[in-house]
C-alpha cells in the first residue's frame, strides 16, 4: 500500500492506521529527516516500510519510488494520493509561481502517481486509489482561489478515473475533508483554524479506511467528511 505525503498530518494518521493493520507500506514526501521520523514509527507500529524521499509533481521521482516500492514489497494494491500544499491569497496577490506550484502538487502529482501504480491493478482485476481533495474543491471561499481550482481539478479527475477504472475492478475514491488539525495551515502563514472546531487527522484515517474495505462489489467514490457543529 502507497501514502503520499505520508510524514505528517492526514497522511501520517492513514498510515498509522494502515501500519496498525499489519500492511506493508510505501510512502513518500520530500523532506527526508520528517519521513524517517514516520517510517521508523510505522516500523515499531509492525509495519513494513519502504520510505523513499520523492517530489510527486516529478516524473522521475515518482518513478524511482515505485520501482523501489515495488523491489520491496511487490505489486501496489492501494494507492492514497494525498500529498498536498496550500497557497492562500487575494486573487490580486497570488501569482503563476502559487498557481503553477499548487497544480504541480495537487494535480499533476496524483496524476503522476496514479499513471504509475495503476497498470499493475489493471491487470490483477484489484486495487483501490484514493485521492484526498477538500470541500474547498466544492465550496468557494475568499483566498481560496487557486487552492480550490486545484481542488476542483482532482474532484474532476477522480470522478472521470472512477468511470474509466471501476470495469478493471480498480476503485477510486475522492474524499473531501473540511478542516483539519495539521501542520497544514502554519507552511504559509494562513489563517489557522484556530477557535473553530476542526476535524483530527484520524477521523480521515479511519473514513479511508473504512472505504477501503467495503465489499468489493461495491465502490465509494466520493465522501465528504466535516466537523459537527462547527
Ligand atoms: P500537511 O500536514 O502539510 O502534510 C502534507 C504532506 O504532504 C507532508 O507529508 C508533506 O511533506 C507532503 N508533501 C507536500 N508536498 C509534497 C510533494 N511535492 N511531494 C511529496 N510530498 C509532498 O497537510 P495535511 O493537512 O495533512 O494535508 C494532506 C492533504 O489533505 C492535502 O492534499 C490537503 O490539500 C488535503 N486537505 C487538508 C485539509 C486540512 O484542513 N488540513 C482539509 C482538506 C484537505 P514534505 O513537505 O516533506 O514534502
Amino acid at each position: 500500500m502507497v501514502v503520499t505525503g505520508a510524514s505528517t498530518g492526514i497522511g501520517r494518521a492513514i498510515a498509522g492506521k494502515l501500519a496498525e493493520a499489519g500492511s506493508c507500506l510505501g510512502i513518500c514526501a520530500r523532506d527526508k529527516a520528517r519521513l524517517e521520523k514516520a517510517a521508523t514509527e510505522l516500523r515499531a507500529a509492525g509495519a513494513k516500510v519502504v520510505a523513499i524521499p520523492t517530489d510527486v509533481s516529478r516524473e522521475e521521482e515518482v518513478e524511482r519510488f515505485a520501482t523501489g516500492v515495488e523491489r520491496e514489497l511487490g505489486r501496489t494494491s492501494v494507492l492514497v494520493n494525498n500529498a498536498g500544499v496550500g497557497r492562500f491569497g487575494s486573487f490580486l496577490d497570488l501569482t503563476l509561481d502559487d498557481y503553477d506550484r499548487t497544480f504541480a502538487v495537487n494535480v499533476r502529482g496524483p496524476f503522476l502517481c496514479s499513471k504509475r501504480f495503476i497498470p499493475d491493478m489493471v491487470e490483477a482485476g484489484d486495487g483501490v486509489v484514493v485521492n484526498i481533495a477538500s470541500l474547498a474543491g466544492k465550496h468557494p471561499f475568499r483566498t481560496g482561489s487557486v487552492y480550490a481550482a486545484s481542488k476542483h481539478a482532482l474532484l474532476g479527475m477522480s470522478a472521470s478515473m472512477m468511470l474509466d477504472l471501476r470495469e478493471h475492478g480498480v476503485r477510486v475514491l475522492c474524499v473531501c475533508p473540511g478542516s483539519v488539525d495539521t501542520p497544514f495551515f502554519g507552511e504559509e502563514g494562513h489563517r489557522t483554524p484556530r477557535g473553530a472546531k476542526v476535524l483530527d487527522a484520524d477521523d480521515v484515517a479511519d473514513l479511508v479506511l473504512t472505504a477501503i474495505r467495503i465489499s468489493d462489489r461495491a465502490t465509494v467514490s466520493e465522501v465528504e467528511i466535516r466537523p459537527i457543529d462547527p
